[in-house]
């Protein structure tokens, strides 16, 4: 895999070819601010090197990345006294709405339960027997470390 891909937009954020409002940056990461501001603050992480998604990732680059964000997101939440929470997303494929193909965590400050930005989680937990819970545990447990 090469550490930078010519034709992604976000390697070209990391090369400065495509400019950026950057708000940190290091040897291994970058955070920038989301071009489409959902909500004031909407900001970026993304690692240095072309990953397409969480399932490239190891345990190296996963320790690297997410180590900076605890501090990207307090700097955003100190910046802005109105910002009352956040909601850290990280979406892996098309089906669940990733639309740039360099692997990327929103950092999204929320301000009130109506601002810009919304998330749904359907309580489907009547559809399911004890049994079925078991299956899918012992398949997950079953994967670890493929
Ligand atoms: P995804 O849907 O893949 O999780 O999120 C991609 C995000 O990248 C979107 O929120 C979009 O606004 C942002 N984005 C796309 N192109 C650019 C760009 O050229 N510059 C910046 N700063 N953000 C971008
Ligand atoms: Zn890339």
């Amino acid at each position: 895999m090469s550490k930078l891909d010519p034709d992604c937009i976000f390697c070209k954020i990391i090369t400065n070819d495509i400019p950026s409002y950057t708000v940190y940056e290091d040897d291994d990461v970058k955070a920038f601010l989301d071009i489409s501001q959902g909500t004031p603050g909407h900001t970026l992480v993304i690692p240095k090197i072309h990953v397409a998604n969480i399932f490239e990732y190891d345990e190296q680059l996963a320790a690297t990345v997410f180590a900076k964000i605890p501090m990207i997101a307090r700097a955003i939440q100190a910046a802005n006294p109105a910002i009352k929470g956040m909601n850290i997303v990280n979406n892996n494929g098309e089906v669940a709405y990733q639309s740039v193909f360099h692997s990327h965590f929103h950092l999204v400050p929320r301000y009130t339960s109506k601002d810009d930005f919304g998330m749904f989680f359907k309580d489907n937990s009547a559809n399911y027997t004890p049994e079925q819970l078991t299956e899918i545990q012992e398949s997950i447990n079953s994967h670890l470390g493929d």
